[in-house]
């Protein structure tokens, strides 16, 4: 069966000490719950092919497909602050895949099963949270957010036991890269200095290749990874995304939006918004994601800190003067996603404050984010919470004179304010009912018809209703859950 798998693994030539090779770990009935053909397509795969009997067997951790090479990746982590030897305990690397387009990507099974990683677990997943994971990516994905993608959810037939039985299930997870700030906390500290090298070159060639031959390479690529996170963080920030575990291990040097357990769309405006029931200090609440972000660079900058300079005292400044700048980076960023949401072109001294008053007012008032903007948009704000209120009023007075204060036309404005907002996200609710209907009632459809419409979530004009509506009102907040 020609199912287009182009494997060159890379990551198989380095040290062995960077991963375990494994064994499979077969499951009994595999079946495919999920599939993304566009994506496949992307990779150069064959979606019949591997939607077929035998490429159930693949995508289940069954069959090992040609070419690959499965290995568990090695890797360390902060996780919530505290430092732990972690690695792919329920993920298996089956390789890269070269696309048509000769672009690299790992293809994973996360749930796949043991390794030597594994620690207490079971190295299984269940149904639920994978495709939770795959809405999420995909969502994530048509947002424009850098992401890993799901190019598959396979049920396996067996049930995992947690605090009660689930479903199994596996998910192919898409990434340009595993490679994490861990992945370097784990070689600097249990690597010598030549797997240090030989890692972060790595890196380099797979992600940064736009290097210029004067500087030095590894400075280069603390500057990049600090650029991309700043870029990333920014725009989760904009859309209200709230990643639920930045830990260490959770950030990717690539600066893609990796791991989506306990992430969540904030609904309300408030920057103390938690979602993940195992974050009770609300370490990674919303309005803290900017700052954890620093926080896991700083580490990142540590591991590199014996590449930068021979002198250890002049390697660390350099690498605190790179970290010194992120925070800037981030804003500047940040602000100017949030003049796109506001239909601003230009830049006026104000536009922070402008931006900030509204912020305030939506917190005090209660008003969802995702919404307020939306309204904004499409000048519909009479069941807004802030419709009526003189505060607001005198705002919207402001941010109208503020729009007329650039070159381009209002309907300029209004269009740029249609791309920047999204008229549809994977909101809570939406997103459990989907899951509610696939695990309980094996039910895809309401599943697909939200991954539809997240698909070109500016697309104003496409947008069902539903999708826009808020949640329910509830007294019972929001919680998700991670490791099942
Ligand atoms: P995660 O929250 O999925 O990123 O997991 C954090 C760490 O725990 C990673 O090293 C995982 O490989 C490991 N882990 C999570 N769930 C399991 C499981 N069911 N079995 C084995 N290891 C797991
Ligand atoms: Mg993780
Ligand atoms: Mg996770």
């Amino acid at each position: 069966m020609e199912f287009g798998w182009n494997f060159d693994n890379s990551y198989a030539r380095l040290s062995d000490t960077f991963y375990a090779s494994v064994g499979l770990h077969p499951v009994s009935n595999p079946e495919i719950v999920i599939f993304n053909e566009p994506l496949a397509r992307e990779l150069g795969l064959e979606s019949a092919a591997l939607q077929g009997e035998e490429g159930v067997q693949i995508l289940a951790g069954n069959k090992a497909p040609e070419g690959s090479f499965p290995m568990a990746q090695a890797y360390a982590g902060h996780q919530f602050g505290h430092f732990t030897m972690l690695g792919d305990g329920r993920a298996v690397l089956y390789g890269e895949q070269m696309t048509p387009e000769n672009e690299r990507f790992d293809i994973q099974l996360k749930g796949a099963g043991r390794t030597p990683f594994s620690r207490g677990g079971d190295g299984r997943a269940a149904l639920g949270p994978m495709l939770r994971e795959y809405i999420i990516s995909e969502a994530m994905h048509g947002l424009g957010i850098p992401t890993t993608r799901s190019l598959a959810v396979v049920s396996t037939g067996e049930k995992i036991m947690r605090e009660m039985d689930l479903p199994g299930a596996i998910l192919t997870r898409i990434a340009s890269s595993h490679i994490r700030v861990g992945t370097f906390q784990f070689v600097a500290n249990w690597g010598s200095y030549e797997d240090l090298q030989s890692l972060a070159s790595y890196t380099i060639i797979r992600h940064y290749t736009d290097i210029p031959n004067s500087d030095n390479q590894y400075l280069y690529l603390l500057q990049e990874v600090i650029k991309k996170q700043a870029e990333l963080i920014a725009k989760w920030q904009l859309v209200g995304f709230i990643h639920g575990v930045m830990n260490t291990d959770n950030m990717a040097i690539s600066g893609e939006s990796i791991d989506f357990g306990p992430c969540a769309f904030m609904d309300t405006y408030n920057p103390e918004t938690v979602f993940s029931s195992i974050d009770r200090q609300g370490r990674y609440a919303y309005g803290n994601q900017p700052k954890m972000g620093l926080w896991n660079l700083a580490r990142f900058a540590e591991t590199l800190v014996p590449l930068l300079d021979d002198d250890e005292e002049k390697a660390i400044e350099i690498a605190q003067s790179q970290i010194s700048q992120y925070m800037d980076m981030f804003e500047k960023n940040w602000l100017e996603g949030m003049r796109a949401k506001l239909g601003l072109f230009n830049e006026e001294e104000q536009d922070r404050e402008l931006a900030d008053e509204l912020l305030n007012m939506m917190q005090k008032y209660r008003a969802d984010y995702t919404d307020t903007f939306r309204s904004l948009t499409i000048g519909k704000l009479e069941n807004s919470p802030l419709h009526g209120k003189e505060e607001f009023d005198g705002w919207l007075q402001k941010w109208e004179q503020r729009r007329g204060r650039q070159d381009q036309s209002i309907e300029e404005s209004t269009e740029l304010m249609k791309n920047s907002n999204p008229s549809v996200i994977p909101r809570n609710h939406l997103v459990e009912e989907a899951l509610n209907a696939a695990v309980n009632d094996g039910d895809l459809s309401v599943m697909e018809r939200l991954l539809s419409a997240l698909e070109d979530p500016f697309d104003y004009s496409a947008t069902e209703e539903k999708f826009c509506s808020l949640p329910p009102s509830s007294n019972r907040p929001y919680r998700t859950f991670c490791g099942t």
